[in-house]
Parts: structure tokens; sequence; C-alpha cells
């Protein structure tokens, strides 16, 4: 018996990274999930690697069209969507003089209104059928601030927000919403950033002494797409090896 039998999820961003620890974990734990996905190449040998429990779907989160045909998709293809993984995001640097409004508005779209819009689309079929858990990725710069992400730190807060107000909202249909406030954690996003010397630096500043992977980070989101949470809603959920439990004057 998998933990997530009989459940459908969509999982977006789930191409590479986190993302494709958590389809990896789903299908483990027997759901079957839709990798939803700019990345056409690696989402595709993702779902040839996962078979017949997985399935491929290009798919831009700032679109509200592309949400409209993903959910349909899914729902025709696996039946109605349980999970809502809202794990795709975008990282840009700049100090608030020096970003561009181009460049923040780009974060905006994929982060915040990304999110906003999955919620939208997969709720009334949630609704319809009962139910249903949504995991909306965070950070831990959506707990605090960090110097250059003015952009970022905005969406992640953003989500930490949004998360609350849909748990108030869609509650009382039965579908939790909760978010996930990851550390550091070793993948494309924070490798692109100065790859084994930004690990070893970010390592030094954690209590257990060593960034994330993404597989630290999966079993979270099988617990909160599974029932044993069942009772778990509008909660925002470090897992971070200990970064935010201090502040400025403790490390
Ligand atoms: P990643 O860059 O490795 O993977 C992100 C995935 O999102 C990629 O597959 C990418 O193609 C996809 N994506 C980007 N834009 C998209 C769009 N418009 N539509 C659909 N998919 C899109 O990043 P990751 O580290 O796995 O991050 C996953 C989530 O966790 C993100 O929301 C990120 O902000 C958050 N997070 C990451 C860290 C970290 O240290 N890596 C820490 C805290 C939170």
């Amino acid at each position: 018996m998998g933990r997530l039998d009989d459940k459908v999820a969509i999982v977006t961003g789930g191409a590479q990274g986190q993302g494709a620890a958590i389809c990896r974990a789903f299908i483990a734990e027997g759901a079957r999930v839709v990798i939803a996905d700019i990345a056409k190449e690696e989402g595709q040998a993702l779902a040839d690697e996962l078979g017949e429990s997985a399935h491929f779907a290009s798919h831009d989160v700032s679109d509200e069209s592309s949400w409209i045909a993903l959910v349909q998709d899914t729902v025709e293809r696996f039946g109605p969507v349980n999970v809502l993984a809202n794990n795709a995001g975008i990282l840009r640097f700049g100090e608030i003089e020096k970003m561009g409004a181009e460049e923040f508005e780009q974060v905006f779209r994929i982060n915040q209104l990304g999110c906003f819009l999955g919620m939208k689309s997969v709720s009334p079929v949630m609704r319809k059928n009962g139910g249903g858990s949504i995991i909306n990725a965070s950070s831990v710069e959506g707990l605090g601030g960090m110097a250059s992400l003015a952009a970022y730190a905005g969406t992640k807060f953003a989500i930490r927000g949004m998360t609350k107000v849909a748990a108030m909202e869609l509650g009382p249909h039965g579908i939790r919403a909760n978010s996930v406030h990851p550390g550091m954690i070793d993948t494309p996003m924070t490798r692109v950033h100065g790859g084994d010397l930004a690990m070893e630096f970010g390592a030094s500043k954690v209590p257990l002494r060593r960034v994330g992977q993404p597989e630290d980070i999966a079993p979270l989101y099988v617990y909160l797409a599974s029932d044993e949470s069942s009772y778990v809603n509008g909660a925002e959920i470090a897992i971070d090896g200990g970064v935010t439990a201090t502040h400025a004057f403790g490390g």
C-alpha cells in the first residue's frame, strides 16, 4: 500500500531539482503524476523514466490558458486532481536600485502569479471531488529578508500570505493549503550561482552543516499530499537544517 494510492497530482517545475524529487517520491507512493514544466526535454525524459504513472505536460505557470489546458488534460488522462504542488519558481538577484522593472515583473509572474493561477485553476475540480491538498513552494526568503532578493523574497512572502488566504477560503470545501519553506537546496537553481563553492559557503551557515538535497524536501511534500496531514491547513513549514532557528546575532 502506497501513502498516495489513488491520488492524482500535478507538480509544476517537475522536470528538475526539487520538483523531480517530488515526482519520484509521489510515484513511489502510488500517485499518478503530471510533470508540468517549460523544460520539455528534461520533463519528457523524467516521464519516460517514471513509466505509465507519469505524464509530461509542457506548461507555463504564468499563463492562465496553459493552466486551463493542463487541468483539463490531467482530469481526462488520470481523473480529478487531488494534489497540486506549486513548485515552479525562478531566482534572480538584484539590488533594489539596480533591478529593472521587467526582471522584477518576470519573477512576479512566474513565482507569485503562477502560484495564484495554480490554486485558482485546480480548486473547482478539487471542490467538486470533495477536497484536495495544495502545497506551495515558498522559501526561507518567505520568512526573512535577504539583500539583493527584493523580487524573489517579495514573491515568497506573497506565497506564504496567499496560502493562508487559500486555507481560509478553500478549507470549508475540504481543500487544504500549506506553504513549504526550504533553506539552501542543492539544485540547478542554486548551483548556477557558484557551484561547489556556493554549496560549501551555504553549508557553513547551516546548524546541520550541510545544504539540503532535493530528497530531503520530497518527503515533506509526500506527507502534505497524503491523508496523514488531514488536519494540517494554513501551516508554514520550514525545512532548512535550522537556518531560521536563530537571528542575526545568534549564528
Ligand atoms: P530549479 O531551478 O532546479 O527547478 C525549477 C523548475 O521550474 C525547472 O524545471 C524550471 O524549468 C521550472 N520552471 C521555471 N519557470 C517555469 C514556468 N514559467 N512554468 C513552468 N515551469 C517553470 O529550482 P529548485 O531549487 O528545484 O526550486 C523549486 C522551488 O523551490 C522554487 O519555487 C524555488 O523558488 C524554491 N526554493 C528553492 C530553494 C533552493 O535553494 N534551491 C530554496 C527555497 C525555495
